[in-house]
């Protein structure tokens, strides 16, 4: 597969060779930031927008019709979050001393990062869901806090919903349930939830080793609660 990415130095500079190379290596579909469809890159050359306001920042691809690679600079407030984020549900066993703990992944992948003043950048999703009541933990084998109000549905099928008190976060997931784990959280009528943004490869992975989730958790990208779940 051969693709025509132009990313600009200035963007490069910005963002630091190894995410830029990594960014522009895995661009093949995507929606174009300038005029809103969809291309792909296979088939028509596209380029690497760094759209950039104080506070926020977004890596994105555009066709090279539409516009140059560059850094993109916005006011204040101009450049606003996507009001939703794909997520990629997953179940895993998680090792516990007392046996095999049932955990529901919500993983997306974001390029969104805000930094203000000389604070280290921040991903706005999992500030807002600590807001919400979700977890930094220390490790993947800490037991996470109860998260009040959050409630995971899964079933009938394949079908995944998962809710705070405020909103919810994932309407109509598809995700395959082994009936190992079905059973292990029908036993305990809860699961903990982890949330968060993950690499592109992690994300994508067949199956990835539990050490990924852990440096994730680690590094504060992903957080987590323990939550009651119905199971249909
Ligand atoms: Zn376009």
């Amino acid at each position: 597969m051969t693709t025509s990415v132009t990313i600009a130095s200035d963007v490069i500079d910005q963002v630091g060779l190894q995410k830029a190379a990594e960014f522009q290596s895995r661009i093949t579909k995507f929606e174009c930031v300038e005029c809103g469809t969809a291309g792909d890159a296979r088939q028509e050359p596209a380029v690497v927008v760094l759209r950039r306001s104080p506070g926020l920042s977004h890596l994105g691809v555009a066709h090279h019709r539409c516009a140059d690679s560059q850094v993109r600079e916005y006011g204040p407030g101009d450049l606003v979050l996507a009001g939703a984020v794909d997520l990629i549900p997953r179940v895993l066993g998680l090792p516990s001393p007392h046996g095999t703990r049932p955990a529901l992944l919500l993983a997306y992948e974001e390029e969104v990062t805000v930094e203000e003043g000389d604070q280290p950048p921040y991903d706005p999703v999992v500030r807002h869901l600590v807001a919400e009541g979700l977890h930094h933990v220390p490790s993947l084998g800490k037991p996470a806090p109860r998260s009040a109000g959050w409630q995971a549905v899964i079933g009938p099928g394949t079908s995944v919903h998962v809710r705070s008190n405020t909103r919810v976060h994932l309407e109509d997931g598809d995700m395959y349930v082994p009936p190992a784990w079905r059973m292990l959280a029908e036993e305990t009528g809860e699961v903990t939830l982890m949330m968060g943004r993950l690499e592109h490869s992690v994300l994508h992975s067949v199956t990835p080793p539990l050490a990924a989730y852990g440096r994730a958790i680690k590094m504060g990208h992903m957080v987590a609660g323990v939550v009651p779940i119905v199971l249909r």
